[in-house]
């Protein structure tokens, strides 16, 4: 059937300008790392893209070597895009990256410009696009000048390529560096994008701050840590989970006593505040206005309506957060 999108989507979906940027995003974004490769099933991957835009969800986050296998994930967006999203490219922020393995030989990894350059071309034949919204630098290159990777995002945009330019996985002193470099450019850093949760805090540790004092919007990943600050794992790994699954980046063994212990009482705490434990995550992630979006994922439609519905709650009073950092540092 013909997709018509929900008239009333932007009533539901908070935005949140990201840094100093002209760019707004919204509150929630979904990426394509998992469920939506070449090994998963294609309607349930569609029905979740036309929920999640119906819902507000205006940005969508892929790179080259989401799958598997690598690129599928960009393969199967592209095929949405051009069967139901056509008449909305101007309503969407698409994301993709560069940085991981994709190709054999020595100009298919890291942050050579070789390597950027060519990635990106790819990306675009495989969504169909002309542009995206924002490239990334998907890791730091140790072996490569930051000059360069910097040089690439410069180019790409100047080259109508990218509108805007981000960097990920990228510590407070090497982002520092990035934005020095990319200002003098002309192409500044819109946005970092950094894993980030309440079981995985590493960015409250200079990050933020640099964030901050430059003006520079984040989107924090894998906000619900895979999966496991939810419910799901309280009575088990269940079959369909991603614990359970050949291809998931969760492994079964990271399903541990001691981090079961903190999700049932953090699950606890979500009840009292009338929320799922997925719901108060992200809630969690966005509540002091540091972080710009937290990027989902999800395997199904409901999970996307559940996470969204988080937007109803989003204020900790200051013994909910306190609680929580017992819990959290217990
Ligand atoms: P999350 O932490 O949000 O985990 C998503 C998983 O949690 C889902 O696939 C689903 O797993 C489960 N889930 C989601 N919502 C619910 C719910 N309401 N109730 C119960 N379970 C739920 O994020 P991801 O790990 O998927 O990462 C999100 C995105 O971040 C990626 O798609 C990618 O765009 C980006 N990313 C970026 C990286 C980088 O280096 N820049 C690295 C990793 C991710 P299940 O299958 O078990 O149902």
């Amino acid at each position: 059937m013909t997709y018509a999108a929900n008239e009333k989507r932007y009533e539901i979906m908070k935005y949140n300008r990201t840094g100093n940027s002209g760019l707004l995003l919204p509150a929630i974004s979904l990426g394509l790392w998992h469920n939506f490769g070449g090994v998963d099933t294609y309607e349930n991957g569609r029905a979740m893209l036309r929920k999640a835009f119906d819902l507000g969800i205006t940005h969508f986050d892929l790179a080259n070597n989401y799958g598997p296998p690598p690129g599928s994930a960009e393969e199967m967006f592209g095929r949405m895009l051009a069967s139901d999203f056509k008449p909305y490219r101007d309503e969407m922020i698409i994301s993709t990256k560069a940085g991981y393995g994709m190709w054999s030989g020595p100009y298919g990894d890291w942050g050579s410009k070789k390597y950027m350059i060519a990635s990106l071309d790819q990306s675009l034949k495989r969504m169909g696009l002309d542009y995206v919204d924002i490239f990334y630098s998907h890791r730091p290159d140790p072996n490569t000048p930051l000059e360069e990777t910097m040089g690439a995002l410069d180019q790409v945009v100047r080259q109508g390529k990218a509108l805007y330019v981000g960097i990920s996985n990228y510590s407070d002193e090497q982002t520092a560096e990035a934005v020095k470099i990319l200002n003098n450019l002309g192409t500044p850093l819109l946005i970092h994008q950094p894993s980030y949760s309440m079981l995985n805090r590493w960015i409250e540790d200079g990050l933020q701050d640099v964030l901050e004092q430059n003006g520079i919007g984040s989107i924090a990943f894998c906000p619900l840590q895979q999966g496991l600050l939810t419910n799901k794992y309280l009575g088990g790994v269940p079959d369909n989970s991603r614990a359970a699954k050949p291809t998931g980046a969760l492994h079964k063994n990271q399903v541990t006593e001691a981090v079961l212990r903190k999700v049932e009482k953090l699950n606890d705490i979500a009840a009292q505040r009338g929320q799922s434990l997925a719901q108060m995550a992200l809630a969690w992630v966005l509540r002091d206005g540091k972080v710009t979006s937290a990027l989902i994922g999800a395997s199904r439609v409901e999970q996307i309506e559940d996470n969204v519905a988080a937007l109803y709650n989003l204020h900790f009073s200051t013994d909910e957060l306190a609680k929580i950092d017992e819990i959290l540092n217990s």
